[in-house]
């Protein structure tokens, strides 16, 4: 299981370095080349653990079972959500947020003074 899909149901042979990864992220991180576009494509059951190939330019709905063990290996990616991250820094940021509200209202209210007595005078 990999931190950019977590229901990866299947690694993927790169065909450029001949490596296994958990999806085209971790390529993409750990490698500084490229990631090769083949149309076959070779696969990796994670649940049976066995190989299979797959011709991704001629894929159909048949195709998103792996052909051992019927695993549907293509599904819609459970990715990490950065909103978690966003809710832990929350706090932080609105007292930041209400600070700076503060220190707008106060020159807010002198300039309202200031046009009062301007007014009144
Ligand atoms: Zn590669
Ligand atoms: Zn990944
Ligand atoms: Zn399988």
């Amino acid at each position: 299981m990999c931190k950019h899909i977590l229901n990866a149901q299947v690694s993927i042979r790169a065909p450029c370095c001949k490596q296994w990864f958990d999806c085209v992220e971790c390529h993409v991180e750990t490698q500084s080349h490229r990631l090769a576009k083949s149309t076959e494509m070779t696969f990796a059951c994670k649940k049976c653990k066995k190989a299979f190939r797959k011709d991704v330019a001629d894929f159909d709905e048949s195709d998103e079972y792996c052909p051992y063990c019927d695993n549907h290996f293509v599904l819609d990616a459970i990715t990490p959500k950065p909103a978690l991250r966003v809710e832990g820094e929350d706090p932080r940021v609105d007292s930041r947020m209400l600070k700076d509200e503060r220190m707008k209202i106060d020159p807010d209210r002198s300039i309202y003074n200031r046009d009062r007595s301007d007014r009144l005078e």
